[in-house]
């Protein structure tokens, strides 16, 4: 009975973390690209996309890139970070963050988190700053935006750039003004897991006219302006395709939707999972729209399990969900070349170790968040029970 459950599990009933959402609009799109034989970087979508995505964000200009990882590299690029460099990262990121600086040189310096949003902890930023440090890039960790007012004003008083990672924040907003738009320059990433996707695929967003067409520049592995084949800098092929941007606008024309659905099953989740013991719930500080890209939650105590036992028992009824981000401190590639490595991050290594995000797909139903939420109830008060009978046990 068990096994047949787990089969049936396996092969159909699973509920994903995510999975993207393409349809109709994509399809026509991408066949118009294949029929007109755009299917280069060339194609009109590139512009079109780069223009709306742009306008979606509340900034004048946009420049596509093949992936969110390259639009970071691109955009410190554009600011002309390089060996010699400081950029102040948060310490609980994804790796991308983190090897962008690194590509360029720079080294990337490690600010620990704030325990309830999970973001950069602006009232560690200052300290870090050196004479060496050109840029901050913040992260809207799983969707909640960063204190950047308070990030701005540092920059400001320090003379540094701000390069925001947008990359899981499409639509979010703070004080009403859309993430990517906060700063000098916003990067997101369109993989197929993020709320707009075009498989791999990003973009930078700026109202800077000059690091606009420094980006087209240097992403078209800068091609001369007088001799096209007389090369002064150091360019990169991150050009996307057509087909790709033909993608990206479809799912423009849904990502109002997508953002709505997203900020539904957060809600559902929240409103079933409000009493469950030792669940920590994700914020929305009141001058913020979160985007909830993933919705992450953590646990203490009170709950009774350590995260990597609730995340396999969650995994054998057929949730499928992932753990947080394991912070920079901890990443061999960065300890080996000795980053920082007497410093501690306490924040981050508990959410490391206390966190995991659950299915966030869109097309998430509302039973099936009822099933996770009841679930993770069920597995607490059970392990609540068996530290009762356990404790009885000792005691005869
Ligand atoms: C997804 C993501 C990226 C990189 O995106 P890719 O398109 O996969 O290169 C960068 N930063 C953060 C925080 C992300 O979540």
């Amino acid at each position: 009975m068990l096994i047949r459950n787990l089969i049936k599990r396996f092969l159909n009933k699973m509920i994903p973390v995510f999975t993207p959402c393409v349809g109709e609009e994509e399809l026509k799109n991408v066949t118009n690209a294949i029929k007109t034989n755009w299917i280069s970087s060339k194609g009109e979508y590139i512009k079109k996309l780069e223009e709306e995505f742009a306008k979606y964000c509340g900034v004048k200009y946009g420049v596509l890139t093949n992936n969110g990882t390259a639009a970071l590299h691109l955009a410190l690029c554009v600011l002309g970070v390089g060996v010699g460099d400081e950029v102040i990262i948060p310490n609980f990121t994804m790796i991308s963050t983190a090897l962008a600086v690194h590509y360029t040189g720079a080294v990337p310096i490690f600010v620990d988190a704030q325990e309830d949003t999970l973001n950069i902890d602006v009232e560690k930023i200052e300290e870090k700053i050196t004479p060496k440090t050109k840029a901050i890039m913040p992260v809207h960790i799983y969707g909640h935006p960063c204190d950047m007012n308070e990030i701005n004003e540092i920059a400001k008083k320090h003379n540094l750039f701000v390069v925001e990672d947008a990359a899981e924040a499409h639509g979010a907003e703070y004080y009403g003004k859309k993430c990517g738009s906060l700063s000098d320059i916003g990067c997101f990433s369109f993989y197929a897991n993020k709320l707009i996707t075009t498989g791999e695929g990003g973009i930078i967003v700026t109202n800077n006219k000059e690091f606009y067409e420094q980006a087209q520049y240097l992403k078209n592995l800068a091609f001369g302006k007088e001799k096209r084949f007389v090369h002064e800098d150091v360019g990169f092929n991150y050009r996307m395709t057509n087909v790709q941007a033909a993608i990206g606008l479809g799912q423009m024309e849904k990502i109002n939707d997508f953002l709505k659905i997203k900020r539904n099953n957060a809600q559902l989740y929240s409103s079933f999972l409000k009493n469950t013991k030792g669940v920590i719930l994700p914020v929305e500080k009141p001058y913020v729209k979160n985007s909830y890209w993933m919705y992450a939650i953590r646990f203490n105590e009170e709950f009774g399990l350590e995260k990597e036992e609730i995340r396999r028992k969650l995994f054998e009824e057929g949730i499928d969900t992932r753990d947080f981000f394991v912070g920079m401190n901890k990443q061999p590639v960065f300890t080996r070349r000795g980053f920082q490595t007497e410093e501690l991050f306490p924040v981050s290594d508990k959410l490391a170790e206390t966190g995991l995000y659950l299915p966030s797909g869109l097309n998430l139903s509302e039973q099936d968040i009822k099933y996770i939420c009841y679930t993770i109830e069920k597995i607490q008060k059970e392990a609540e029970d068996k530290k009762k009978r356990d404790e009885i046990f000792r005691k005869e």
